[in-house]
């Protein structure tokens, strides 16, 4: 914790449009979507307003036993949007939430589901993936730095080789590291089917890994082998959901139908803690019984359901629709490869990685074999503070820039990201020399 204590953090009194405002009064666009969550900018009038007149009728009572118009409305209107079959949902508040309700969920089924119940107690994941920060999160997730202390606290699980290949293990070409680590998610699906209770993935794009994308056709390929041994696939959207790859939902590119889909932080415009976990109708019927069955799913939070967070998360998707934002995310995706398509030959520069409005871009020491800078460099840390005196605010994973611009980010504020992120780069490197 000491670089917190060490380092002048901004303190954020404003939020307009896509620029954050100190206790100074300096201006900052905001570069990532305030943590990958903003839709449509800050003090946006429609989504305040949504929030304001539900505040005029209830701002909480509870979802355990209770429902609210909001919460009932937003349902309907993510199953219509959701890939087909996903007709039943669950709220919860966060990121990491949704996950472990699909896990528990998933658990769950395979010991109630009609067609005979069945003891499977391990999930398939992939390394290096990101799933939240609570216990059972942890467990389905891979990345050491976050994860590591906790290995005794886990449940065990079965992780697949995550397909990128910037660096490859010695005597593996670029393609044939790849087709390994398909291969490898073949296998283990053979193998271990019969213990699976779910397939834990972020579809498309891992993004807490540092934005690391999958090859075209791997997800296809994780449905089609899950569905033929009848493993759950878990597609947790929190991250790439709500237009942030290009497609609605991430999983729509693969034209593939998750069995739980996973969604949180820009459900709500960025605006008020809310998640949701979809599922279908088939896992839904396993729990289904008289109450002394105990088929029941024992898990509700408190705050469930918000229906402050929902009356916003409404207000975002009607305005996702009336501004036409897969359009506009379209346009911004061309821009920023435009823009930074300069910087791919960069010495420092290892890998430009690109989906849609999410952007990885890898600083290394040394391109002859991709080697890192020294830790304590803190490069990725070094280019943000450059960022943040030119005006910008983004946050690096480790010495991976990040860029996640909100859907809703006009072209000419998205360019200046765009130049600002390249001469910050420029002159933290510059530094160092
Ligand atoms: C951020 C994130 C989470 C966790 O969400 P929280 O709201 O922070 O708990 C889970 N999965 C993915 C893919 C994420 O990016």
């Amino acid at each position: 914790m000491q670089a917190f204590r060490d380092e002048n953090v901004p303190i954020i009194e404003r939020g307009e449009g896509f620029e954050l405002i100190d206790i100074e009064g300096n201006r900052y666009i905001d570069g990532i979507s305030s943590l990958w969550c903003n839709m449509h900018g800050h003090q946006v009038q429609e989504v305040d307003d949504a929030i304001r007149e539900q505040l005029g009728k209830i701002a909480h009572t509870t979802m355990l036993g209770l429902s609210s118009p909001p919460a009932i409305q937003l349902a309907k209107a993510l199953v219509d949007r959701a890939p087909a079959g996903l007709t039943k949902v669950f709220y919860s508040d966060s990121g990491s939430t949704a996950v472990e309700v699909a896990i528990k969920l998933a658990f769950q089924y395979h010991q109630q589901k009609t067609r005979g119940p069945e003891k499977r107690t391990t999930f398939l994941c992939m390394s290096n993936a990101y799933h939240g920060d609570t216990v059972g999160s942890v467990s389905v997730g891979g990345i050491s730095l976050f994860h590591g202390i906790y290995g005794h606290l886990l449940f065990k699980t079965i992780q697949v080789p995550t397909p990128v290949a910037l660096r490859t293990p010695d005597g593996y070409t670029r393609e044939g590291y790849l087709e390994h680590c398909v291969a490898e998610m073949e296998r283990l699906i053979r193998e271990h089917h019969h213990e699976v209770a779910g397939f834990v993935i972020e579809p498309l794009v891992q993004g807490a890994a540092g934005i690391q994308i999958h090859p075209t056709g791997y997800l296809k390929r994780v449905r089609e082998l899950t569905r033929q041994y009848d493993i759950p696939l878990i597609a947790d959207e929190v991250a790439v959901g709500f237009g942030r790859t290009g497609t609605f939902f991430a999983c729509e590119r693969e034209e593939v139908a998750p069995d739980f889909l996973c969604l949180a932080k820009g459900i709500s415009a960025g605006y008020l803690p809310l998640a949701a976990t979809l599922t279908t109708d088939e896992i839904f019927s396993a729990f289904l019984g008289q109450p002394h069955e105990g088929r029941t799913f024992y898990h509700g939070h408190t705050y469930t359901g918000n229906p402050l967070a929902c009356a916003a998360a409404l207000a975002s998707l009607e305005l996702f629709e009336q501004q036409n934002l897969l359009e506009h995310i379209g346009k911004q995706t061309a821009l920023i490869a435009e823009k930074l398509a300069p910087l791919a030959e960069h010495p420092h520069v290892g890998e430009i990685r690109q989906k849609g409005i999410m952007v990885g871009i890898e600083l290394v020491g040394s391109r002859e074999g991709m080697l890192a800078f020294p830790a304590n460099a803190r490069m990725g840390h070094q280019v943000t503070l450059e960022a943040r005196k030119r005006g910008l605010i983004i946050r690096p994973l480790g010495d991976v820039i990040v860029l996640m611009p909100a859907p809703g980010m006009p072209l000419d504020l998205l360019g200046k990201v765009c130049d600002i992120t390249v001469e910050s780069i420029q002159a933290a490197l510059e530094l160092r020399a």
